[in-house]
C-alpha cells in the first residue's frame, strides 16, 4: 500500500495515555491521526457515572498532585476551576478488626516524622525504638530490592508492614515482598542516597499542600475535555485491530475494508492487550509483553442514609496491612474526602478487594455480602445499603515487580527502529500523571521521527 502524503498515526487504546497521545500530536504535529478502542466508552479505567445524586467513580478517583505532566495538562484544557482538592485528610489502618488512626507524622513516608512514629498507637515499643534508629542505619545500595525489603531494612519490620506496606503496595493490589522500589518509587531510593535517610525532623519544611486532587464532576472530567479539543482525531470505538501487517513503509491495518495504512503505531492499551495485538507482527516483543505481571481487583461501591451510621466518619478511610489470606485492601470513605460526591444526608464507601498473592475474588453477589459484612463490623453500619455498585478488574492492575524496569527496557529495544511504540500504565508510571507523560512522550519520539 502506497504512503500517504503525510504521516499517519494510529493509537491503539482510548484511556488517558492514547488521549494525551493524540491531544500532543494535534497540538505539535499536522499528522493525520486515528484512535481506535475496543470499548465504545473513552477513558479505560477513569470512568465516573451518576446515580440518584451521587457521582460515582468506577475506577481511579484522584490524580498525584505532585507530578507536573498531569498539572500542565489540566492547565491547557482550563480545567483550573473544575478542580477539588480533598476536604478531609487522614486515614487509618484496619488491625484485627479495629481502625486505628495513622498520625500526620507518617503520611509523607520518604520525610517521616518521628513524632509520627511515637504517636502511632498501633506500633509496639520496640517496633518504635527500631523505627526511631532509621537515621543511624548507614544507606545501602541493592540492586531492585521490594518495598518489604527497603522498609525493613530502613525501619524494621513491623514499620514496614503497618506503615509502609499498605500504603505503597496496597493501592497498587500489589504483593509488598514483590513489588520494586526502583521501578515504582526511586525517589524514596534518592532520598537514602543523598541524606542517608528518610527520617526528617524539621516538619516546618515539609510541603503542606494538596497531595492529591480531583474534579467536581469526577474523573471523567480530563477524558471529556480531551475528547472535546481532538479535531483531527479519527475516533473509532467498539472496534478491534487484529490484523496488524508490517512492510517497510509501515503498518497496514487489514481488518479495514479496503486495508488502512499508517506510518505509526502506538499501543497505548495494557500490556496484556499489546501483546495479543503484536503476537504476530512482533512476537519477541510480544512474547517480553506476557512477562509482565497483573493482579485482579474489585471495588464495590456502597450508598446509605447518613443515620444509619453510628457517626459521622472522620478522614479518607483505611488500609489493611498486607496478608495472604484475606482480599479486602481497603476502603476510601468517599463522601468524607472529597465535597459533593453524595446528596445531603447520605454517605458513600468504596471497599477494595484482591490483589497479588491473595485469594481469588470471588463473584460480585458475593462480594455485595461481603461489603455488607465489612461495613457493619468495621464502620458499624447496621442498615442495609441503599444501592452497591461491584466494579471489577481482571488482570487490571499491572504488577512492577523485581526486574520491571529492565524488562520494560527490552520491550523498547525490540520495538525499536520498528513501526510499533508501546506507552501507558504497563510500562514506567502507573498514575494519571505518569500515563500523562508516557502518552505525550511517545507522541514526541513519533512526531521526532516522521517531522
Ligand atoms: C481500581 C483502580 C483505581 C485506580 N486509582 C487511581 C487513582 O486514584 N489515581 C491514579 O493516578 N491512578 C489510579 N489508577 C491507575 C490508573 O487509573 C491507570 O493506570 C490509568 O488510568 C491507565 O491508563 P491507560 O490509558 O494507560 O490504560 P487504560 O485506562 O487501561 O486504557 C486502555 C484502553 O485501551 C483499550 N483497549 C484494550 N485493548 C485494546 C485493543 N486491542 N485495541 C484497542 N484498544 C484497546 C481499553 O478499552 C481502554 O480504553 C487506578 C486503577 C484502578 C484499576
Amino acid at each position: 500500500m502506497p504512503p500517504a502524503d503525510k504521516p499517519h498515526v494510529l493509537i491503539l487504546g482510548g484511556g488517558i495515555t492514547g488521549l494525551a497521545a493524540a491531544y500532543t500530536l494535534e497540538r505539535e504535529t499536522d499528522f493525520d491521526i486515528t484512535l481506535l478502542d475496543t470499548n465504545p466508552k473513552l477513558g479505560g479505567k477513569i470512568q465516573t457515572h451518576r446515580q440518584d445524586g451521587f457521582t460515582i467513580e468506577e475506577g481511579p478517583d484522584s490524580v498525584f498532585a505532585g507530578k507536573v505532566a498531569a498539572l500542565e495538562l489540566i492547565s491547557q484544557l482550563e480545567l483550573e476551576d473544575e478542580v477539588i482538592e480533598p476536604k478531609s485528610r487522614g486515614y487509618y489502618l484496619l488491625l484485627d478488626g479495629r481502625l486505628h488512626r495513622v498520625p500526620n507524622g507518617l503520611a509523607t513516608l520518604s520525610r517521616v516524622n518521628p513524632d509520627g512514629i511515637e504517636e502511632a498507637d498501633f506500633l509496639s515499643p520496640d517496633a518504635k525504638v527500631r523505627a526511631l534508629a532509621e537515621p543511624t542505619i548507614p544507606p545501602e545500595i541493592v540492586v531492585d530490592e521490594s518495598i518489604s525489603h527497603f522498609f525493613t531494612r530502613r525501619f524494621g519490620l513491623e514499620f514496614s508492614r503497618l506503615v509502609a506496606e499498605p500504603i505503597l503496595a496496597g493501592t497498587h493490589a500489589g504483593d509488598p515482598s514483590k513489588l520494586s522500589m526502583r521501578a515504582l518509587y526511586p525517589h524514596f531510593l534518592d532520598r537514602e542516597a543523598q541524606y542517608g535517610s528518610l527520617a526528617f525532623s524539621d516538619q516546618s519544611k515539609v510541603s503542606a499542600g494538596p497531595t492529591f486532587l480531583s474534579f467536581r464532576n469526577g474523573m471523567a472530567t480530563l477524558i471529556d475535555a480531551i475528547h472535546k479539543r481532538l479535531e483531527r482525531t479519527r475516533m473509532r470505538q467498539g472496534v478491534a485491530a487484529t490484523n496488524l501487517v508490517e512492510s517497510d513503509s509501515g503498518v497496514t491495518n487489514k481488518d479495514s475494508f479496503p486495508p488502512e495504512w499508517f506510518s505509526h503505531v502506538l499501543c497505548a492499551m495494557p500490556a496484556t492487550a499489546a501483546e495479543v495485538v503484536l503476537s504476530l507482527v512482533k512476537p519477541e516483543a510480544s512474547k517480553l509483553l506476557g512477562e509482565i505481571e497483573f493482579a485482579s481487583s474489585t471495588i464495590a461501591t456502597a450508598a446509605y442514609d447518613a443515620d444509619s451510621l453510628p457517626g459521622e466518619l472522620h478522614g479518607t478511610g483505611f488500609l489493611a496491612p498486607f496478608e495472604e489470606y484475606s482480599q479486602l485492601t481497603g476502603s476510601t470513605w468517599t463522601s468524607s474526602k472529597w465535597p459533593d460526591r453524595a446528596p445531603q444526608e447520605r454517605v458513600l464507601v468504596r471497599f477494595f478487594y484482591g490483589g497479588d498473592s491473595r485469594p481469588p475474588l470471588p463473584n460480585a453477589d458475593e462480594l455485595v455480602a461481603q461489603t455488607r459484612a465489612n461495613a457493619q463490623t468495621i464502620l458499624g453500619i447496621r442498615a442495609e445499603p441503599l444501592f452497591t455498585k461491584v466494579h471489577e478488574y481482571p488482570r487490571g492492575l499491572p504488577q512492577y515487580t523485581g526486574g520491571h524496569t529492565a524488562l520494560v527496557d527490552q520491550i523498547e529495544e525490540s520495538l525499536t527502529g520498528t513501526s510499533f511504540t508501546v506507552a501507558g500504565s504497563s510500562y514506567r508510571g502507573v498514575g494519571i500523571p505518569d500515563c500523562i507523560r508516557q502518552g505525550r512522550d511517545a507522541a514526541r519520539k513519533i512526531a521526532k521521527e516522521f517531522g
